[in-house]
This record gives C-alpha cells, structure tokens and sequence, in this order.
C-alpha cells in the first residue's frame, strides 16, 4: 500500500482523493489550512491510516514541513497530490498586487516547492508520482479570473518540465484538469455573475454530460495516476469534464 501526501483535501477534491485512497487501504497524509475539516476528514473511518498537519500553503515553508510531517508519521511517500487552489474574480482594475501573488503562491509556486521538497523522498519508491491539480481554465479564459487561468496554465509546464527532470529517478508527474466540479471552490466565480441562475443554466447547456461533476467523478482518476497502471505516463494532463472542453 502507499503512502499519499494531499496538500489541500479537507474539503471538495482532495476530500473525496483522500477518503478513496484510504478505502483501498493507502495511508494519507493530509495538508490544509482547515484545522476543523481537516480534524473531521482524518477521523472517519478507512483501511488506511491518516494524520494530518495544519498549514498555510500559500507559505513556501509549509510545504517542506508538509514533507517532513508525511515522513514523520509514515516513514516515506509514494505520492504526492498538489491540490489546493483558489479562485479569485475581479475587473482587471481591482487587482492589486496582494491578490495577484496569492494566487500565485497557492496555485503554482506551491506545486512547485512541494515537488522540490518531496523528490528525494519519492526516488526512494518503486512507484511513484506527483498528481498536479491543474483545471480545464488552463485550456480556456474568463473573464475576471487572469491568476487563476494563468496559474493554471502555468501547471502544464511546470508538469512538463519537472516529468523530464524526475522521470530518471522514476517519478511520474501529471496534471489533472477537472471541469466544473460542484464544490465551494467555485463560489467566488458564481457571485462575480450579475444573473447566477441564468449564468448556471448556460453552463450546463455547455457541458454534453448535462451536469457539473461531483468530486468522486475526478478521484478515481487521482487513483489511477497514482497507480502502477499509469507506470507509463508522465508529463501529461488528463481532463475530468463531462465533455465540456470537448465541444
Ligand atoms: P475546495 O474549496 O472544496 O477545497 C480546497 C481545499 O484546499 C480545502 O481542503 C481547503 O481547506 C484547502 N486549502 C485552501 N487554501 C489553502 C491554503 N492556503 N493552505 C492549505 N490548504 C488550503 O475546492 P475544490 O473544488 O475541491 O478544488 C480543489 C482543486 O481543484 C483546486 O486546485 C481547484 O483549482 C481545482 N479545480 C476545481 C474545480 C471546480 O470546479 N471545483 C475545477 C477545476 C479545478
């Protein structure tokens, strides 16, 4: 069995990753800033064991106390799944720089440190990969939302680049692009709409599959990036959609 680090799984996502790795027996190691969630998540119950470490991920040191906390509690890493982000709307105009480099922090800097903190602990696996949540706003744009496209887009390289640098020491990286996935994550866009209702509707007049996903759609595709069945892939994005980037 192996062991997962999720950085940001209290909630939506990394929740419903977190609690489908336990229930195949995998220990989980949980980041997050949600100390109440996250106390909740790792209490229920599962094959696999679970412990967890409070943190700011927008921090660059969280993410090396995030390693060391996962080694701490189960003696190496087989996985890691950067998958905490945020979602800020707002006109070009009121975007200040605080809010520019938050999101930056969380969304693309994170994954990268955690990477770089993780990869010496990962070389020791006969398995191993780093899951990046990236989001279909990496192949599209909204208004409103330059971090987060931008940051998310800029996943794709940072897979690319880190899947060529680490495939020598067997380490897979990959991205995952969900779609619209009903979580709370996506709040902060539906208030920037002056007509929600409606803004829903066309939505999923957009999505073939007629719905927006729930986050069990997108965790069993974490588990088979994780999985020794995707021994032979790396360096690319898998998207969780209903078929919306495809029409
Ligand atoms: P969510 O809000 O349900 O969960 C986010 C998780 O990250 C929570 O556990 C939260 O506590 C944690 N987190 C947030 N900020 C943190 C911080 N600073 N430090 C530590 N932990 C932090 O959101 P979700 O919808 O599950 O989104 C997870 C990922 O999926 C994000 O990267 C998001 O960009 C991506 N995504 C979501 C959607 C969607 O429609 N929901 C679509 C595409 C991509």
């Amino acid at each position: 069995m192996a062991v997962v680090l999720i950085a940001g799984g209290s909630s939506g996502i990394g929740l419903a990753a977190l609690r489908a790795f336990r229930e195949r027996g995998d220990d989980v190691f949980l980041a997050d800033i949600d100390e109440e969630r996250a106390r909740i998540a790792i209490g229920e119950p599962g094959a696999g064991r679970a412990d967890w470490l409070k943190c700011d991920l927008t921090r660059p040191d969280a993410s090396k106390a995030a390693v060391e906390g996962a080694l701490a509690a189960f003696g190496r890493i087989d996985c890691v799944f950067a998958n905490a982000g945020i979602l800020e709307s707002a006109p070009l105009q009121e975007w200040t720089p605080e809010r520019w480099e938050k999101s930056l922090a969380l969304n693309l800097s994170m994954p990268f440190y955690l990477a770089q903190a993780a990869a010496p602990a990962l070389a020791k696996s006969d398995n191993s990969s780093i899951i990046f949540t990236a989001s279909t706003g990496a192949l599209r744009g909204h208004a409103g939302m330059p971090a987060y496209h931008a940051t998310k887009a800029g996943l794709l390289g940072l897979c690319r680049a880190l899947a060529d640098e680490l495939a020598p020491q067997g380490t897979r990286v990959n991205c995952l692009l969900p779609g619209w996935i009903d979580t709370p994550f996506n709040d902060g866009f539906w208030r920037f709409q002056n007509d929600r209702a409606e803004a829903e509707r066309a939505l999923l007049r957009q999505i073939p599959m007629g719905r927006q996903g729930a986050p069990e759609d997108v965790a069993g595709t974490v588990l088979f990036l994780a999985s020794s069945a995707a021994r032979y892939i790396t360096g690319t994005s898998i998207v969780v959609d209903g078929g919306y980037t495809a029409v």
